[in-house]
């Protein structure tokens, strides 16, 4: 039997590479080599131990996600009727499956990627629920900026969510990999004042390079009185938090944010925060949503901003370990150390 490495996480903060089976695939499933796989702000609750109702340790390879690489072997079993199926569950549309060949560079949603091969099944459901899915690269994005794919979508759905309209004013809080893509997506979008909220300065110098307007460092000033001098006392259209797993950052979004406003939480949060400020929700008449994941249309939408240029990921890529310093890589993105925005594993 053919082994591989996987990194498996036992315990919290306790990361081991090691090495397991290859994944034997079946005939509607593909097997692709991976070549980068990003660490993702919702890998953390999984490796800090902060969710709720899970054992260690894991399975090996969980909870990577994002991840691009090289197509070894293609699912040869895909009848027509399957795959109308597999467009439903996973949004990537038939022509793109039956398109794909060996040697292709591809997209690949998995929940088990911290590991040197991903098996796809056409069909199935990954640990988050979603289904698994596999979707062809543009030739000119890197496996490193592939592994963005599906994030773009799910930051791309949360702005749609926030129905920013043109000249709106949009405050973002939480700079980090998904926060500045939400900036570039608002200025696309047409937003006059986009306001960054964050505490590291290295965040909020790419916050000002990648669209913001304005930038608050919000352990030097209360990002709600910056917000209304910024918008004249009136306060924002639209708030994004994009921090998550704290009450702070959402009340800050609530609160500055003007009367009939919107607010989407697009940060994770695993479990209850205490002090959820309702009454200043309540009392402006806000509408909160929340945004997770993302559509088939949204991932297509992705595609075509990372194909045209208009959404830059390079400058959100600090950090490229190789696969055997995952562990290091988790702490550094998980501490934010040395100015940490993308972390990626190259495999
Ligand atoms: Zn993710």
């Amino acid at each position: 039997m053919q082994k591989m490495k996987v990194a498996t996480i036992y315990s919290p903060y306790d990361v081991r590479i090691e090495e397991v089976e290859k994944p034997e695939v079946g005939p509607r499933d593909f097997l692709v080599k991976l070549r980068s796989v990003a660490l993702c702000g919702s890998d953390l609750p999984y490796y800090k131990g902060t969710l709720l109702g899970i054992t260690y340790p894991l399975p090996p390879g969980e909870p990577g996600h994002e991840c691009a690489g090289e197509v070894v072997k293609v699912a040869e079993d895909l009848p027509d009727e399957l795959l109308q199926i597999v467009e439903q569950c996973s949004g990537v549309p038939v022509h793109k499956i039956k398109e794909i060949m060996e040697g292709d560079r591809v997209y690949v949603e998995v929940h088990n990627a911290y590991a040197e091969y991903a098996k796809v099944p056409v069909i199935g459901e990954t640990r988050h629920g979603f289904a698994p899915r596999i979707f062809e690269l543009p030739e000119s994005i890197s496996f490193d900026e592939g592994t963005f794919l599906g994030l773009l979508a799910s930051t791309i759905h949360c702005i749609k969510l926030a129905e920013i309209k043109l000249g709106d004013d949009v405050a973002i809080f939480g700079l980090g990999p998904t926060g500045l893509l939400m900036t570039q997506l608002a200025r696309i979008q047409g937003a006059d004042n986009i306001i960054g909220v964050d505490l590291m300065k290295e965040r909020l110098k790419l916050g000002e390079e990648l669209g913001a307007s304005e930038v608050v460092n919000a352990s030097d000033e209360d990002p709600f009185e910056k917000v209304r001098e910024l918008t004249h006392g009136k306060g924002v259209d639209v708030a994004i938090e994009a921090v998550g797993q704290v009450s702070e950052t959402i009340n800050q979004a609530i609160k500055s944010t003007k009367k009939g406003g919107n607010v989407v939480s697009f940060g994770v949060y695993s479990k209850p925060i205490d002090n959820f400020d309702i009454h200043e929700y309540y009392s402006r008449q806000l509408t909160l949503k929340a945004s997770l994941g993302n559509t088939p249309h949204e991932l297509i939408l992705a595609e075509e901003l990372l194909i045209s240029g208009r959404v830059k990921l390079k400058p959100l890529i600090t950090h490229r370990l190789p696969f055997h310093k995952i562990g290091k890589g988790l702490e550094i993105f998980d501490k934010k150390l040395e100015g940490a925005v993308k972390v990626i594993i190259q495999c």
